[in-house]
């Protein structure tokens, strides 16, 4: 359990990044910017979500899926039992694609460095990817995956990796929002979601 002291160091920490992505006046996405989303939930919280960019919703209130993808997110976690005040939340891209384009990898490698940051401070003890960009690009920084793989392969899938800090877990999940339209895919998620019961 982390001191006072090193909660306050890791708040610190994730708010000189805050003010850094808010500075990005560089990146492309810049121009479309309504608000930044750079993440949210417990400093010192044992799983941390990786989402791919923020949608409409989430640029509108500066807050990570708080959309619809959001409210299903918000439903698995009360499914297996995980508060979502207890979790870290982020995606890859810190700032929207303009019509909720796949992001480019020119900006996934803009913005990613935020991402191993953030990472770093929080020193999760499983990861747990949404979907198949933050799959592939955690799964590749690693180095659990040379050759790209599907995510219907993948998911549900929990990888031991050792970090700096110590030994954690990548867990590779659907994202949310398969959801949203296609009810069928929400027995898949609600089973991916299980693999999370232990890190609780
Ligand atoms: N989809 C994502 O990947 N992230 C969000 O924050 C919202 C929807």
């Amino acid at each position: 359990m982390p001191t006072k002291e090193e909660k306050n160091n890791r708040t610190e920490q994730l708010r000189q990044i805050r003010d850094e992505v808010i500075n990005l006046k560089e990146s492309p996405l810049y121009k479309t910017r309504v608000k930044p989303v750079i993440g949210e939930g417990d400093h010192c919280a044992k799983i941390m979500f990786i989402g791919e960019a923020p949608g409409k919703n989430e640029a509108e209130q500066g807050r990570p899926f708080c959309g619809a993808a959001g409210k299903i997110l918000d439903e698995l976690l009360q499914c297996v039992g995980i508060e979502r005040k207890d979790v870290y939340v982020t995606n890859i891209l810190k700032d929207r694609p303009p019509n909720n384009r796949d992001p480019y990898p020119e900006e996934i490698a803009l913005y990613a460095p935020f991402l191993e940051r953030q990472i770093a401070i929080i020193q999760p003890r499983v990861i747990a990817t949404l979907g198949r960009f933050a799959m592939t690009y955690i799964l590749e920084k690693f180095n659990i995956i040379q050759d790209p793989i599907l995510i219907s392969a993948a998911h549900g899938k929990v990888f031991p990796i050792t970090a700096e800090w110590g030994d954690m877990d990548i867990a590779v999940l659907y994202h949310p929002a398969v959801a949203v339209y296609n009810n069928k895919m929400r027995t898949a998620l609600e089973e991916d979601f299980s693999v999370l019961a232990k890190y609780k």
